[in-house]
């Protein structure tokens, strides 16, 4: 997360801060702890990052395309627009080209960060 040199602030319980700060926005908190690294954590740690810089950075979360942990398939992707030709290809209404000229197999498992649940 960018920023300055602040000095510390009071010491503050690093979860209280990240629920605080996703309060109210459709970013997790899992999501936002993922996202930080070892340096923002001691910087929310030492009270040098307020609540309202952190939801600033969460906010910016919901514009970010994240892998999902678990691979998917387009299949169940509510982006898989699947070709009148054949029963296992189709196309990616989010825009992600295939890797083959003939298109997306509907089951082919992968770590699409644009997968959505229909
Ligand atoms: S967004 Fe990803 S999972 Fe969904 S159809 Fe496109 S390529 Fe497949």
């Amino acid at each position: 997360m960018p920023g300055g040199t602040v000095p510390d602030g009071a010491a503050q319980d690093v979860d209280a801060v990240l629920h605080r700060a996703v309060a109210g926005t459709p970013v997790a908190v899992e999501t936002l702890r993922a996202a930080l690294d070892d340096d923002d954590v001691v910087e929310i740690t030492h009270g040098r990052l307020s609540v309202a810089e952190v939801r600033a950075f969460a906010e910016t979360l919901d514009q970010w395309p994240v892998e999902p942990p678990e691979a998917v398939t387009c299949a169940t992707c509510t982006h898989y627009r699947r070709s009148e030709h054949h029963p296992h290809l189709g196309t990616c209404a989010a825009g992600v080209i295939p890797g083959g000229a003939a298109g997306l197999w509907d089951t082919d498992r992968r770590h699409c960060p644009h997968w959505r649940q229909p």
